[in-house]
């Protein structure tokens, strides 16, 4: 036992009223107190798990991610062959699809690469402002509300960052190569330019983890949804009736990719079109209606080494460039 009064621990934070102080103990700013390395790094490694996990459903696959790109490969030749069944557009040239598979595997080791970087980043920075802010169950029957409800803060988010994709020309300058396919099918779900998930888990999934902090189970629930953008990218006549607004359809989506200047900004939900509804940007197309896609002006990539270096092939002087710039992002609204 040790003799004459214990030694006072030196503060390395002072606060100007006890309210301050209890903020500060909820974690918001936890690395700026005592044993802020054992906070700063416990809560980094819950939510580089989180974050991780989120990587790697681009990957395709939780648990094996090596087999990840075989995954979509498989996923896109069992699509492929579900298409012909019933086709909007009889007779797409391979070549769109050849380039789309090798796209897919070029994007898929891209981020294979870059995302434990991506995830570490996202992962310190949720974690240094306390992370989730509502626990999420991961068993029992509070998972019927835990997983619709970080079902649908993901799909809001990703349809703010889509609506940004449309707004703003930075962003539009990547986002453009997947809305480049004139034949629109399920090949087409994976040409993202390779750069666009990194910006996401940075930019955009920390803020939905800030609130909510999901459970292994819930997280599983939520990859296996998002596989429903294979199908919402089909070249296959389906939609949903007076049910539309309920799930992304692959005539719901093909609006979204029309080439036709009047359809756009429209139709931007991944998984839930009730956020267009909320936000007036839906528009529910008619029976028949399975507009052509594409970019306005006809522009996409003639090959691999276009669609890797897609948003700089003005400058790398690729090809020749289009007398019409892309406006697509600028285009006017449907109402
Ligand atoms: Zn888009
Ligand atoms: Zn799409």
């Amino acid at each position: 036992m040790r003799r004459g009064s214990p030694r006072k621990r030196r503060r390395i934070w002072h606060f100007s009223s006890p309210r301050e102080e209890a903020f500060f103990q909820r974690g918001a700013f936890s690395f700026c107190r005592r044993r802020c390395c054992g906070r700063l790094v416990r809560a980094a490694v819950t939510n580089l798990i989180v974050e991780t996990a989120l990587v790697l459903e681009q990957c395709g696959s939780v648990e094996k991610v090596g087999t990840g790109v075989f995954l979509w490969l498989a996923i896109m030749l069992v699509g492929l062959a579900v298409e012909r069944l019933r086709p909007v557009e009889k007779g797409q040239p391979r070549s769109n699809i050849v380039l789309n598979l090798a796209y897919s595997i070029v994007r898929f080791w891209a981020i294979f690469a870059g995302a434990p970087i991506a995830a570490t980043a996202a992962a310190v920075a949720v974690g240094a402002l306390g992370g989730g802010v509502i626990v999420l169950p991961g068993a029992g029957w509070g998972l019927f509300w835990a997983i619709p409800l970080y079902m649908l803060a993901m799909d809001l988010a990703e349809y703010l960052f889509h609506r940004a994709q449309h707004a703003w020309p930075f962003l539009w300058a990547m986002h453009s190569l997947h809305h480049s396919d004139t034949a629109l099918n399920i090949t087409t779900t994976t040409r993202h330019f390779w750069i666009e998930v990194a910006i996401k888990v940075l930019c955009v999934y920390p803020f939905v983890n800030l609130l909510l902090r999901p459970s292994p189970v819930v997280l599983t629930a939520n990859v296996i949804a998002n596989y429903w953008n294979f199908v919402a990218h089909m070249n296959i006549r389906l939609s949903f009736g007076r049910f539309w607004p309920m799930l992304n359809s692959p005539q719901y989506h093909r609006v979204h990719h029309a080439a036709d200047l009047a359809y756009a900004n429209c139709n931007f939900a991944a998984l839930f079109p009730v956020f267009d509804v909320i936000f007036r940007t839906y528009h529910r197309p008619e029976k028949d209606e399975y507009p052509a896609s594409g970019l306005e002006n006809g522009e996409a990539p003639s090959g691999l080494l276009e669609a890797i270096a897609w948003p700089l092939r003005r400058y790398l002087r690729i090809r020749p460039v289009p007398d019409t710039p892309d406006e697509g992002f600028k285009s006017k609204d449907l109402r």
